[in-house]
């Protein structure tokens, strides 16, 4: 199967490479934003890469000093833009022309050789070399998992530009061998496990959460000022409303478009191809504390995921919710003492991890069991995990030389998670 990684590097850029970077990446985003330019004209917004490449590269090339692949980088960037909106728009949802104006440019290969310690990057003014700036090698970090390692290839990378610093962001992959006749198959699929709540906003399978504290003020806040001004009652006051709703609802969405983002990285990053949710159907009324607010912000969530995960390949899918956070997703017992709040303690095999993340698995081990028994539409793999991964049959792996991270609820070997381990080897 197929692994990516992304591994951010920092450069060691003197003031000539940065003037040469900022330059290559204004006009960049100058060809990015004029392809978008372009697709935008007429009523049918146009999505075809080769059409756009045919109609604008000319242009580009003869009014900006970039390399050919550049050029047509930008015109990628643009015409994925152009395709989330038109994505967009089928479901429904409003969605602007598109503008870019982070700093930031998209290598390839035929624009940049990485190397082990330095990478040659084409700029406006020719190709310049610029060093890594690399942690210690002893230590355990992306760069000496996957940087130093030759299973993992550098695909391409993205420059950014971030206070003052230059990064690249390195796309990696690497074909890993598995054991599992399963994870042999061409049609593997790789989970995260989405769970929705209320104190968490989102967890996920690799154990990022969103916490639900900012949604939650900011509600409040909300409702207190709605109904200070209906006690009012005037015209003056019933236009304030409107007004103050509509701040609120896009202050909201830009929350949840974050939320979306991060958990498409997380996806991305850890080599997911599909991601899961509980079916939001109905969700009101099994999350005690969830609000009318809570239900309109799981779907824009589950929305904005959908559309962006398109991008990037990802199938986003929904489960049957039922007793994801009662079930033990270590050892299948359903129970609803197991759970106490945001703790989680299985009584039959003692697993005991956050609820959240709990409910998470489950809902990865669920999208896997389904697809098993259905329609033999692709053979599952596992659920990716903070560490490792766990399959259909419930058998942990740990993954090779990762110490995981931390901050975040691991696969903590209980008498029984160590156990598995040991079988998997
Ligand atoms: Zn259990």
């Amino acid at each position: 199967m197929e692994v990516r990684r992304t591994v951010p590097v920092k450069l060691d850029v003197d003031s000539d490479d940065a003037a040469l970077f900022r330059e290559t990446v204004d006009e960049f985003l100058w060809a990015a934003n004029y392809v978008v330019d372009h697709a935008w004209q007429g009523e049918y917004k146009t999505t075809s890469k080769a059409q756009l490449q045919e109609e604008t590269y000319d242009d580009v090339r003869d009014q900006t000093r970039l390399h050919a692949n550049l050029v047509q980088n930008a015109r990628n960037k643009a015409a994925d833009a152009v395709q989330g909106v038109v994505a967009r728009w089928k479901q429904g949802e409003y969605a602007g022309k598109p503008h870019f104006s982070q700093p930031t440019a998209v290598y390839d290969k035929r624009c940049a050789t990485f190397h082990d310690e330095y990478v040659s990057l084409a700029t406006v003014d020719g190709r310049i070399e610029v060093e890594y700036v690399l942690p210690d090698e002893d230590r355990d970090t992306p760069h000496s998992r996957y940087l130093d390692n030759d299973d993992y290839e550098v695909t391409g990378a993205e420059l950014h530009h971030k206070d003052g610093e230059w990064f690249l962001h390195l796309r990696t992959k690497a074909e890993v061998e598995s054991d599992t006749p399963e994870q042999a198959t061409t049609g593997h699929s790789t989970v995260l496990g989405v769970d929705l709540g209320v104190n968490q906003l989102a967890a996920t399978s690799t154990g990022t959460f969103w916490s639900g504290n900012e949604f939650d003020h900011w509600r409040r806040e909300y409702e207190q000022r709605r109904a200070s001004l209906q006690q009012c009652g005037s015209r003056h006051a019933h236009e304030n409303i409107q007004a103050v709703g509509r701040k609120e609802t896009g202050r909201f969405k830009l929350m949840l478009h974050r939320i979306a983002n991060g958990i498409i990285e997380e996806a991305a990053e850890n080599g997911c191809t599909v991601i899961a949710f509980e079916e939001l159907t109905g969700i009101r009324d099994r999350l005690s504390g969830a609000s009318w607010g809570h239900k309109w912000a799981f779907e824009r969530l589950y929305e904005y995921v959908e559309y962006k995960a398109e991008l990037h390949g990802i199938d986003v899918e929904q489960v049957d919710p039922e007793n994801t956070s009662r079930r033990c997703s270590h050892c299948g017992y359903t129970h609803p003492d197991n759970r106490d709040g945001e703790a989680f303690a299985c009584l039959k095999c003692g697993y005991e991890n956050h609820a959240d993340y709990n409910a998470a698995k489950n809902i990865g081990l669920r999208y896997l069991r389904r697809n098993q028994t259905g329609d033999g539409g692709g053979a599952p793999v596992g659920v990716r995990l903070n560490r490792g991964m766990v399959n259909v049959n419930g058998g942990y792996e740990p993954p090779a030389g990762d110490s995981g991270q931390s901050g975040s609820p691991r696969e903590s070997p209980t008498r029984n998670e160590a156990r598995s381990s040991d079988r998997a080897k």
